[in-house]
């Protein structure tokens, strides 16, 4: 029996993790947590039966507590969060909280063990030379849910790293893909939330349209497969069919195709090595008219071009980029900032800092609350 334990089970990706297990007869929940929502926490207690929930929020945990009466242990805060990803008999954690606030119970879990199902991306940008050799140090799995990164892990397996001459990361482009700088300084909430071929997350979909999401990614890439940025190229593929492609030195190129439906990349995670049945549509060749590719427009999307920048210069400029995004997108979701000025914080942020090398956790931790408190400053 494969015993799960999930952060973020009300989000996107938790709930489709939800979905795989309910298929899977050999896995079940023994933890789940949230930041605040206990009405589908609650359903989700009854139906899964997890024996430890935490809810990040410590007055809605004592409200849930009253509503579960004795049916499930409840924790709160980050000590929660913690219990819940390193429980004793659990064996793999579906890592799927938004935002670096995950790099603790991630690495906790890590030290006690246990194997991860690694949605989280922002976690591993800021803290990627904190988490790649505690991974290796405890000889845990980290298993890529992210659709592009779950592609390129399939098309590595069996290879040769070092015969590795690119990866190619695809993107769909977002709801923006064509547009030039002065169409786009009007956009609405609304408009950006408009993905055209996944449904995700809030902050994630605002990533997308920005293609800071894209940025983050190869971020997470460069960690995840230990590949130098150089060898890593982004390229537009906008019916979202390819979700990554991994060229060799003899010029052979493998890719991954399938239809947009995150339950592939996190039932292979949850099951790998094995492969079980298909939960989504299959990809019918017989009706696909098109596979078209497009280079993104760095001018346009300057997220993405940052985000190279922050990776290049490393230390702690990945967690100044994130930081800074994460509350850029919580700005403009709350109306107070436009689309553009989103990548023109981030980049501002960045000219700001003197980054430091190496950080250590706290280090991280400091900076974000840093640049939390510039932007709090400035709005
Ligand atoms: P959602 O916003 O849909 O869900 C976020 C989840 O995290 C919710 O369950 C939320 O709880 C929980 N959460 C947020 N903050 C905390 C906290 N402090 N403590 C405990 N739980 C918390 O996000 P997504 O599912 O879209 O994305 C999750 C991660 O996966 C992100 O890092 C994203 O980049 C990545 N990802 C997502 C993909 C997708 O298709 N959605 C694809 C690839 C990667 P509550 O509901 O109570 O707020
Ligand atoms: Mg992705």
């Amino acid at each position: 029996m494969k015993k799960v334990m999930i952060l973020g089970s009300t989000g996107s990706i938790g709930t489709q993790t939800l979905d795989v297990i309910r298929r899977n007869e050999d896995m079940e929940v023994v933890s789940l947590a949230v930041r605040s929502n206990i009405r589908v926490l609650k359903e989700q207690v009854r139906k899964y039966h997890p024996r430890l929930v935490c809810v990040y929020e410590k007055e809605k945990a004592l409200e849930f507590e009253k509503t579960v009466s004795g049916e499930v242990e409840v924790v709160s805060g980050m000590e929660g969060l913690v219990a819940c990803a390193t429980m004793t008999e659990g064996n793999i954690v579906v890592a799927a909280i938004v935002g670096m606030i995950g790099i603790r119970p991630v690495m906790e879990a890590i030290r006690a063990g246990k194997d991860i199902a690694f949605a989280n991306k922002e976690t591993l940008v800021t803290a990627g030379h904190l988490i790649m050799p505690l991974v290796k140090e405890k000889g845990v799995k980290l298993l890529p849910v992210d659709s592009e990164h779950a592609a390129i892990f399939m098309c590595l397996n069996g290879e040769k790293k070092e015969e590795v001459s690119k990866i190619w990361l695809t993107a769909s482009g977002g709801p923006f893909r064509g547009k030039k700088r002065e169409e786009l300084e009007n956009v609405t909430v609304e408009e950006a939330l408009h993905h055209p071929n996944w449904s995700m997350g809030k902050k994630i979909t605002i990533d997308s349209a920005t293609m800071v999401n894209k940025g983050l990614e190869v971020i997470e890439a460069r960690w995840l497969f230990s590949m130098s940025f150089d060898k890593i190229q982004v390229i537009l593929q906008p019916q979202s069919v390819i979700h990554s492609m991994v060229e060799y030195n003899d010029g052979a190129v493998l890719a991954q195709l399938g239809t947009p439906d995150m339950r592939l990349p996190i039932e292979y995670a949850l099951c790998y090595p094995e492969r079980r049945e298909r939960i989504g549509e299959p990809l019918d060749f017989t009706k696909l008219s098109e596979i078209t590719f497009e280079n993104p427009d760095l001018e346009t999307f300057r997220g993405l071009s940052l985000a190279y920048e922050a990776g290049r210069i490393g230390g702690s400029m990945p967690t100044v980029f994130n930081a800074a995004n994460e509350k850029a997108v919580a700005l403009f979701l709350d109306r107070k900032i436009s689309y553009l000025s989103m990548a023109e914080l981030i980049e501002e942020m960045m000219k700001l800092h003197t980054p430091v090398k190496n950080p250590s956790l706290e280090e991280i931790l400091e900076v974000e609350k840093e640049i939390h408190k510039r932007m709090e400053d400035k709005y």
